[in-house]
Order: C-alpha cells, then structure tokens, then sequence
C-alpha cells in the first residue's frame, strides 16, 4: 500500500514559514514589501517588543476587495506574476505569493483592507485558520497586525536574540528600505517610540540624512555612471568617514535591496588604499537593468541575486566610484597667473 501523502496546506504553510519567517523583521520586510508593491506612498511600522508581541504595518496603497483578502492568505497566491514569462520580468518586490501563507501559519493575525471606494473587509486567522472574514470601514490602504509570532512554533521562539538585537534588525531593514524607496515616507515605532522616519519627499540624500546624519552626509559624493547594460547612480563617503562593518553599505538592484558579496568588494576595492584596514565606506549605490539580467529567486527571502555580465557591472562600479573619490579628494590644480 503507499505509504506517500501529500501534506495537508497548513502544515507546508509552517514548513516554508521555516525559510521565509526566520525573524520578526522578515516579517516586517514581508510586509512592507507588499505595502511598497500596492503603491503606497505612505507606511507605518508599529513594534512592540521588537514585534515579538505585534508588529503592525499600516499602508495608503490600493487595497484588496474581500475575495483577494482571502485569497492573499492561499500558498502560492499572488497578483504579481501570471506565466512563467513574468518570472524573468520582474519588478514587484514580491512575487512567489507564499509570505503571507507562511507568516499566517505561525501568527495570529488581523487584517483591515479596503480600496477606499468600496466596504472594506476584516479578516482574522490563527495558525493559518481564518477564524472571520467581514466587513469593514472604507478606509483606503491595509492594516495588518502580527501576533504572538511563533506561538505555535516553540524552538523558532527559543531561537530568537535579545529584544535589542532583533529590534536592531528591523530598524536596519526600515532604513534600508527608506534609501531604495525616497519617495515613500516611512515611519518605524517601537513601544510607541519613534525609531525611523523619512518625509517621502523624493530626495535620495535627505533620506540619507536622517539615516547617518547631516554632518557624515555632507561628507558624502553623488556619482554617476553607466554601461552598455546597467545604469548606477548613488553616494560615496568620502575616506574620512569610515565604519567597522561593511553594513553601511547599500546595494539596490532596480529598486530591491540585495547582499552581494562581489559588488561589495568592488565597491570596497574603489577606495583602493585610501581606507584604514578593517574599516569601510558609506555607500548607496543604486542599480537599474534590465530584470532579464538578474534572477532574484535565489532563496525564498530574496535577498540575493545572480547578475547575468557580472564583471561588466563590478567594473563599472569599481572605476565610477574611484573616479568620483579621486575628484574630490584631489581638486584639479588651478594654475597660477605669473
Ligand atoms: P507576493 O507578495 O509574493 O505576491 P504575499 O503572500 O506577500 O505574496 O501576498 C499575496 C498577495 O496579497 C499579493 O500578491 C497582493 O495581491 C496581496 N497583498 C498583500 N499585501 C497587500 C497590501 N498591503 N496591499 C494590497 N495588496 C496586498
Ligand atoms: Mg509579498
């Protein structure tokens, strides 16, 4: 007799919020992805305890009606892609419609959406269930609250760092989010503290500003540079401004923030041996191709990348950043009058 079953959804659901829901910022990265995806140009993040008891994302993107609201929750659900041809054409942050599912596996969960024109509707889930799905005020945008994440998950919950570190992480991925989308104002509190807030106003280096601080900003270069398939643009500290760690630098890659060891060293290698060892720049150095050149689906938590010509990219990044630190570091020389 066979013995093979196919898994009831519930439980696959849990499986894969193994690789997706790692920790409470996963699920904040999750859910202001979707956020920036509905084109929201306004979200606010609400932890409390570093969203081990609630996190809260509130959005103004277009909502959903109450068959999507539902239907959000489904593995493998999503309004992204379509065929298989979009997987190569991506650019939506999100894609493999399976967020949601899993981080409702191990949660429980509110959600208010409504596009602002029509009723709104409320659902609530527990452990992946929906409990009740009704009505709700026009109000356009979505409302999601996590809690008691990992209640039904013990040793993910035993896994977890101190409120400190794991508030650490949230706050680092709020502040790399605010650099990839200028134009979104966000807004992180934690207990009712503001923590992060960006103005939304469109300007790469305010947000920069508010992040690191006017004074590292002001000692901060814009470049510019292109190739025959990619187009760069970002800032660059000047060597002066050094940090310990190589966190300080932001790679976006159309718009999504990813962890690239190669663009990493080039980025390092620009500075050549301006920097003192064991210290690096402040960088954020913005990517636009063409998405037929890169393949974000990696690892289900999408932050890394493969980049089809590769050393044409690391190059160019290596050379616009050297030349622009060079620039500025050695203003040309004004030739005296006799
Ligand atoms: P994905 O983002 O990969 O599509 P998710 O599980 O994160 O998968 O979300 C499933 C679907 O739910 C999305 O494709 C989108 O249509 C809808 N959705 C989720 N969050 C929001 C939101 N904040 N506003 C509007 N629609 C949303
Ligand atoms: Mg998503």
């Amino acid at each position: 007799m066979g013995q093979i079953i196919v898994m009831e959804e519930l439980l696959s659901n849990k499986i894969a919020a193994g690789e997706v829901v790692e920790r409470p910022a996963s699920v904040v990265k999750e859910l202001v992805e979707n956020a920036i995806d509905a084109g929201s140009t306004s979200i606010e993040i609400m932890l409390e305890e570093a969203g081990l008891a609630k996190i809260q994302v509130t959005d103004n993107g277009k909502g959903m009606d109450e068959e999507d609201a539902v239907q959000s929750f489904s593995r493998h659900a999503t309004s992204k892609i379509t065929t298989e041809h979009d997987l190569f054409r991506i650019r939506s942050l999100g894609f493999r419609g399976e967020a949601l599912a899993s981080i409702a596996s191990v949660s429980k969960i509110n959600l208010w959406t409504s596009d602002g024109v029509n009723v709104g509707t409320k659902v609530d889930l527990e452990g992946g269930r929906i409990l009740t799905c009704k009505p709700a005020p026009i109000r356009r945008g979505t409302d999601i609250i996590v809690k008691q994440l990992f209640f039904n998950t013990p040793a993910r919950l035993k896994y977890l760092k101190t409120v400190q570190t794991e508030l650490g992480h949230s706050i680092d991925l709020i502040n790399r989010l605010a650099l990839s989308f200028p134009s979104i104002a966000f807004r992180l509190t934690h207990n009712n503290q503001t923590i992060v807030q960006t103005s939304g106003r469109g300007d790469l280096k305010q947000v920069l500003a508010s992040i690191y601080g006017v004074s590292n900003v002001k000692k901060m270069v814009r470049f510019d540079g292109e190739s025959s398939d990619f187009r760069i643009s970002g800032y660059a500290s000047l060597p002066e401004i050094t940090r310990a760690s190589k966190n300080y630098i932001t790679i976006l890659v159309n718009g999504r923030w990813v962890k690239h060891y190669g663009l990493n060293n080039a980025i390092v290698d620009a500075y050549h041996t301006l920097l003192p060892i064991g210290r690096f720049p402040i960088v954020v150095l913005n990517i636009e191709t063409d998405p037929m050149l890169t393949d974000v689906n990696v690892h289900p938590a999408k932050h890394q990348i493969r980049l089809s010509k590769e050393k044409e990219l690391m190059e160019l990044v290596r050379q616009t950043i050297r030349s622009i630190i060079h620039r500025v570091q050695q203003p040309p020389k004004i030739m005296e009058k006799p």
